[in-house]
């Protein structure tokens, strides 16, 4: 394994330096978008599939709780927007229902599957037609 790999499975929120050798931003370190590392002047990593499933796993942060589940409407034949999802979470958040961490969480789970949704728009739930 190379080190940045293996500096990227031991180290939290470490992030490699864009590969860019032209880099207008003198190969600043990256961020993580979209499954992979990416830098301002459009450098992304090219890290494999497996890898990423195994990065992301490993650092893996909020659970997917029940709580989410019902938000999602997981089972339910009308999946919900990430928009109304996060209307419920803010809800029962003011209601007292859940706790400020439990909120947290669920608002960082629902960023996630925004930032997936918008990665590839196919994956997102249908709003109903109004
Ligand atoms: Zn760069």
């Amino acid at each position: 394994m190379s080190i940045v790999r293996e500096n990227l499975m031991t180290r939290k929120g470490y992030s490699p330096y864009c590969g860019n050798e032209q880099c207008r931003f003198h190969m600043p370190r990256t961020r993580y978008i979209g499954g992979q590392f990416q830098c301002g002047c459009g450098w992304r990593s090219s890290f494999e599939d497996e890898f990423i499933e195994a990065y992301e796993a490993k650092w893996a942060e909020p659970e997917i709780t029940p709580k989410l589940l019902r938000n999602l409407h997981l089972c339910d034949p009308a999946p919900v927007s990430i928009e109304t999802a996060e209307a419920n979470i803010r809800a029962d958040h003011r209601a007292g229902k859940i706790t400020k961490e439990q909120f947290q969480k669920e608002m960082l789970i629902m960023a996630r599957a925004r930032k997936q949704a918008n990665a590839d728009p196919s994956h997102l739930p249908k709003e109903e037609p109004r």
